[in-house]
């Protein structure tokens, strides 16, 4: 089972939800050609994750893509969140990854890694580029992020202005995450004079005292305690109100089509020299290993179609 669950606090400006991959995120590794050295495996299942509470988040009706950019072992790592929780994850490992990397040893070893949030929606106009928000792996303030979550706590900061606490946790046969946020409120600035002080006083205390509690969370609770039991041990003194859960799932978006525009993109020229060395093209697909066979018809026939226009440059098949 996989499992993704929004919860909120009664009366108390907090919102949050929570998300497990099990059964989907064994199959995402399952499909891929490649086994990940486990540094890069559980950052793709966190960015999974991250990506599920994001999308949950923002409500967003698209597609919600996390990508990380470095100069490290990790050239780039995307995780894809969908409107009804379908997901799917890649990354492209070009060098030896140490033993116990943490996300600056993969990505940003020279100070140019990025984290990238595009939101794609499902409606967007062709030669309409979709939304993206970039956050530097090492911040104005010289501030270094070692860990996704506060890449993206940071993140969220700029764009959206409010206070957000995400912790993730992955493995081999799981990746977790929760996400809670403070919402905004009516009279902020002057919560005394609209409230009262006593009520001022909770409804300013209530961000900070929960995300401390899931601060505390750790990450073999967050992979394996039944949901009903982590919820109960950390919000239990808490008026939790709890929404239906809905299931994410695995699901690849690639096609033909896509992987066609993608070797328009590389050129006739390089298409044609793997022709003459291989007879015909074959791609799997990065995220889900689908495999693709392009004969030298179907090549010329690209070139003839596609009148030779390359695809936007982060486009992935
Ligand atoms: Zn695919």
């Amino acid at each position: 089972m996989s499992d993704f669950q929004k919860f909120l606090f009664e009366g108390l400006p907090v919102r949050g939800m929570v998300v497990r991959l099990t059964d989907s995120w064994q199959t995402l590794l399952s499909r891929r050609e490649t086994a990940l050295p486990p540094e890069v495996m559980n950052l793709l299942g966190e960015m999974s994750a991250c990506a599920l509470l994001l999308q949950g988040n923002l409500k967003f009706d698209g597609t919600l893509i996390l990508q990380m950019a470095g100069d490290g072992p990790v050239k780039l790592a995307v995780a894809e969140a969908r409107t009804d929780l379908s997901y799917r994850a890649t990354a492209n490992v070009v060098g030896p990854v140490p033993r116990g990397a943490d996300l600056a040893d993969l990505l940003n070893v020279h100070g140019g890694g990025r984290c990238a949030i595009t939101l794609d929606p499902s409606d967007r106009p062709a030669g309409v580029q979709p939304y993206q928000g970039v956050v530097p792996l090492n911040d104005a303030e010289a501030r270094r992020f070692n860990r996704l979550e506060q890449a993206v706590e940071h993140y969220m900061k700029m764009s959206e202005q409010l206070d957000t606490k995400i912790v993730l946790a992955a493995n081999a046969d799981g990746a977790a995450g929760m996400l809670i946020q403070r919402m905004p409120l009516e009279g902020e600035g002057n919560l005394e004079g609209r409230y009262g002080a006593e009520r001022a006083l909770e409804l300013e205390d209530a961000f900070p005292r929960i995300a401390m509690k899931v601060g505390t969370v750790k990450p073999e609770e967050l992979l394996s305690l039944p949901l009903d039991q982590l919820l109960h041990r950390l919000f239990w003194e808490e008026p939790l109100r709890r929404f239906d859960p809905a299931e994410p799932t695995f699901r690849c978006t690639c096609s033909r089509e896509r992987v066609g525009r993608m070797l328009v993109g590389l050129g006739r020229e390089e298409v044609d020299s793997i022709l003459l060395e291989r007879g015909d093209v074959e791609i799997a697909c990065n995220f889900c290993g689908a495999p693709y066979r392009f004969d030298a018809v179907d090549c010329a026939q690209l070139f003839q179609t596609e009148g030779g226009v390359a695809p936007p440059p982060a486009e992935l098949h």
